[in-house]
């Protein structure tokens, strides 16, 4: 049986729960389902973070929620959920599941293929990751419904694995990285028996599809704790088929230095509620890399722009061999860095031509962090932003005043 807990004993202000989610709920239950909020908004609503988002499980089947709401789609092909639409918001409602428990459903590694069986509540906590995102909040009787003590664990901040962790990392490799980006995103630690397995498993994360480890690492490097998160792969090896390169460039001088610089202003810009740009944080994890060989090409006598193309086409097909990067964030990625090889040398003429470019702004942004570096002088980094800033009056003045 769950436990339950009331309104004191988790103290969720029912304030900061999205009206929207309560209304998803109010309407599933006047209809006679159960309806609850649940995994990673109840765990940051009790800790006092802001959820990204807000999820609701039900007993109600898709074909019986979508007709519940004025905007509700149904989505998915083999595991159907619905996304219910109000303006900007979406709550994904989804039916209690059940983990298959068959070979036919798993590879030979272990790896979960298919996932698409309807369940009971206490079958949908168990096929959840950790402990602390196995919380359902009924918004209505305010009450928290924990199967598997997750209310302790995220209280004493411990990310536990539900069930055997060595079996649920094989069904799916990607909770190895999860369990680090919560132990950071919390500031706790990984149970002792949820960490071990991690070391030995590590190689599993090669066979996840490169889109899912993609989406899964850019939720790790913007969780607000990046460098902690990186240090943390690198301890568990985790890295070697994400960012293979990070070795590398943390043995270049001055390498790892550049990354905690980059990190850290994503971290700020996180905690600020500001947008992250997925190239502008790729180039600036791999730009200490494209840099040395750009300079070894120039070394060797090779045009600045033709070489600076080399370097990025070496280092980007030596990356994405591990972990795809999209290709418009590869083309967004090889614009910043290009623009700074310009604004090296450059004449008005062509100062109006990078202003005209999409990427301008990032790679201005791009400059200030090598400023910060000390890679470039910082009189002339603020320049550029300062220039990024201004009206088109003032850029003239400014332009027409450069050097
Ligand atoms: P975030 O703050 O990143 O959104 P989250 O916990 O909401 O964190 P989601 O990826 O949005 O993470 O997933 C929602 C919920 O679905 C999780 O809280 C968890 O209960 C469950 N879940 C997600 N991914 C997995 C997984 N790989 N294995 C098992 N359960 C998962
Ligand atoms: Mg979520």
């Amino acid at each position: 049986v769950p436990e339950r807990f009331p309104r004191e004993k988790h103290g969720i202000d029912r304030r900061n729960v999205s009206r929207h989610a309560i209304k998803v709920c109010e309407v599933l239950r006047a209809e006679g389902y159960e309806a609850y909020i649940v995994g990673g908004a109840v765990r940051d609503l009790i800790v006092g973070l802001e959820p990204k988002d807000f999820d609701v499980a039900t007993n109600a089947t898709p074909n019986q929620i979508r007709p519940l709401f004025r905007r509700a789609r149904i989505i998915g092909k083999r595991f159907q959920l619905v996304h219910v639409v109000f303006g900007q918001e979406i709550i994904e409602t989804s039916t209690f599941r059940a983990t298959a428990v068959s070979d036919e459903h798993t590879d030979e590694h272990g790896r979960i293929l298919r996932d698409n069986l309807f369940g009971s509540q206490q079958e949908d906590a168990d096929r959840r990751d950790f402990t602390l995102n196995a919380l359902y909040y009924d918004p209505i009787n305010e009450e928290v419904i924990d199967y598997h003590r997750g209310v302790a664990d995220l209280k004493n901040r411990v990310v536990r694995m539900i069930g055997d962790p060595e079996k649920r990392y094989r069904e799916d490799p990607v909770r190895m990285l999860r369990a680090l980006r919560f132990a950071a995103k919390l500031n706790g630690t990984i149970d002792p028996a949820t960490q071990t397995p991690i070391a030995q498993l590590s190689g599993l994360i090669e066979h996840v599809p490169s889109s899912r480890l993609f989406d899964e690492t850019l939720k790790l490097l913007t969780c607000g704790h990046a460098m902690d998160c990186l240090r943390q792969l690198q301890t568990a090896g985790l890295h070697k088929g994400l960012l293979p390169l990070i070795d590398v460039i943390f043995q270049e001088d001055g390498g790892e230095q550049f990354i905690e610089l980059a990190l850290a202003r994503t971290d700020a810009r996180v905690r600020a509620g500001k947008t992250i740009s997925p190239s502008f944080l790729f180039a600036a994890l791999l730009w200490k890399l494209v840099n040395k060989r750009w300079q070894a090409l120039c070394a060797e006598g090779e045009h600045p722009a033709q070489a600076l193309m080399q370097a990025a086409d070496s280092v980007v097909a030596e990356q994405t061999r591990k972990l795809a990067i999209q290709r418009r964030f590869q083309a967004d990625m090889r614009e910043i860095w290009f623009m700074q090889a310009r604004f090296e040398r450059v004449n008005a003429k062509a100062i109006w031509r990078m202003i005209e470019q999409p990427r301008f702004r990032a790679a201005v942004d791009f400059l200030q962090l090598r400023a910060e570096a000390r890679e470039v002088d910082s009189v002339q980094a603020q320049w550029w932003m300062d220039l990024a800033n201004a009206d088109h009056a003032t850029r003239g003045e400014m332009i027409e005043t450069y050097q």
